[in-house]
């Protein structure tokens, strides 16, 4: 390193290392306020955790730090791979938002939250017309926003997907999207007119929130969640918080009626839990965080759809299950326990839908937000258009708003998040057929060998997500380019199998 690359990239760490003091601070709080923070405490630990970010906000509007930033993007083939990483994420991220003035930032802030407090009244009424000016308030505000960056793609569309998923457009997700239409479309009709009966009787007998706690634990014991540098608590939403690799946290929600929601909820988050547990690292030294949502979502399906609805996996867990709940599995067989699990069911709520649906929730919302970008549809015909689309795939129709367009909060704060839904399955077929080349896949989870798995995730998948864009992380774990033929073959497979067809 020439001697003012050095000193560059000391001052830039300096910085960083007082912006992550208030970003711990603040996600610490956050952390706490959708746990077991009292309601009364709520608004001003808002208050202290907004002022938190505000502090890192500015460490890094210094242009001190900006000019650091600068200077080693352009002499980042001086740097070691997790530093150019760092720097060339931290670039970027200051080209998009050099020409939003703080004027124009807090007025976008202000309309969506507009947007998300409309949205909950609409929710609630089930009346899309009330939400419908604050959706087209912040589809003009990503247009106009999108303008203004100065690392934009041609069209906004793949502009906001790549805030999501370096590199992602349009021009792959469409061939996909169709791909996976033409083949399951005809698949889930063959499906619905099977004859096979699948026996759910008693997927909903009542089980106790110590019986719950039981099975969270012990699954995340199977995965080989690291106990000493993470945690497990209940939330109304589950999901994960990871303030570094030695401080990841996971958290679940028991209903009493519904066994499997936290069971899966569980392998779900403990799969984006192992993926930051195990990555590397140099990744904190570096204050290197740039994992796509894509790239986690396929790790937290690998564990929750490929390893968790496993005959195999069923068949590890069954005794323990029987042994925790036996009101529920006492008469019940570990293929019955199974194909439970594994039962298709269109359901209006994407949040419901089983692993075979899924993936047209998605397309569905992928085709709506194109049209809204592209002015191809109005946005006061939105409902119209998505009851089409879910009669047309899943041959269902939502009665009313709440049921159907307005189910989801995404569309208060903008466009470009769904696709990562569905392409973490993609990704994940895809490294589970390189995995099994190497590794005996089923022989290891039936015999409760998972740490394996999670090692051979670590080396192959985990270890260079933070330094790599999707596509060349994707090529670099499977020798191939993205597609959709490993899920949709795993897919027709499985339940060809499971529906007798
Ligand atoms: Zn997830």
């Amino acid at each position: 390193m020439q001697p003012k690359t050095q000193e560059m990239h000391d001052r830039l760490y300096a910085m960083l290392r007082e912006e992550q003091i208030y970003r711990y601070a603040a996600s610490v709080l956050n952390f706490d306020q959708e746990t077991i923070c009292p309601p009364a405490a709520r608004e001003k630990q808002g208050e202290i955790g907004a002022a938190l970010g505000s502090k890192a906000f500015i460490v890094t509007k210094n242009p001190a730090f900006t000019e650091a930033v600068e200077y080693l993007y352009e002499h980042r083939d001086e740097l070691d791979s997790f530093d150019a990483a760092m720097v060339a994420a931290r670039h970027k991220q200051y080209l998009a938002d050099k020409n939003i003035t703080p004027e124009k930032e807090h007025a976008y802030a202000l309309a969506f939250n507009k947007a998300f407090v409309s949205w909950l009244t609409a929710k609630e009424k089930a009346d899309y017309s009330l939400f419908a000016p604050d959706l087209a308030a912040v589809r003009d505000i990503q247009i106009e926003r999108t303008a203004l960056r100065e690392d934009k793609c041609d069209n906004v569309f793949d502009t906001l997907i790549g805030d999501y998923e370096r590199g992602l457009t349009q021009a792959v997700l469409d061939p996909i999207f169709d791909r996976m239409k033409e083949r399951l479309i005809p698949l889930l009709a063959r499906i619905l007119a099977s004859k096979k009966q699948i026996r759910t009787d008693f997927m909903t007998r009542t089980v106790t929130d110590e019986q719950q706690r039981q099975i969270a634990d012990y699954l995340l014991d199977v995965i080989g969640f690291d106990k000493s540098r993470g945690a497990i608590t209940l939330t109304e939403h589950p999901f994960t918080h990871d303030m570094s690799r030695n401080d990841v946290r996971v958290t679940t929600h028991f209903y009493p009626q519904m066994f499997d929601s936290s069971m899966f909820s569980v392998v779900h988050e403990g799969g984006h839990a192992l993926f930051e547990q195990f990555c590397p690292e140099e990744n904190d030294a570096h204050f290197l965080h740039e994992k796509t949502m894509g790239m986690h979502e396929s790790v937290s399906r690998f564990y929750e759809n490929r390893i968790g609805r496993s005959k195999e996996f069923i068949h590890l867990i069954f005794p323990k299950c029987r042994e925790v709940f036996p009101q529920v599995l006492s008469d019940v067989t570990e293929e019955e326990l199974y194909e439970a699990l594994n039962v298709v069911r269109p359901t209006l709520k994407r949040t419901q839908a089983d692993e075979f649906t899924y993936t047209f929730h998605i397309i569905i919302r992928y085709e709506i937000e194109k049209m809204i970008l592209d002015g191809t549809a109005d946005i006061a015909d939105l409902p119209r258009i998505w009851n089409d689309k879910y009669e047309e795939y899943l041959g269902i129709r939502p009665g009313n708003d709440a049921e159907g367009i307005l189910q989801d909060i995404h569309w208060t704060f903008g466009f470009g998040y769904f696709p990562t839904y569905a392409i973490g399955n993609l990704y994940n077929a895809m490294y589970l057929n390189t995995m099994k080349q190497h590794l005996d896949v089923p022989a290891l989870v039936r015999e409760g060998k998972l740490p394996v798995i999670r090692d051979w995730m670590a080396e192959h998948v985990f270890r260079m997500a933070d330094r790599q864009t999707p596509e060349e992380w994707i090529k670099a774990i499977t020798g191939r380019a993205l597609t959709p033929d490993d899920y949709l073959d795993y897919l027709e497979e499985k339940y060809t199998a499971l529906y007798e067809l």
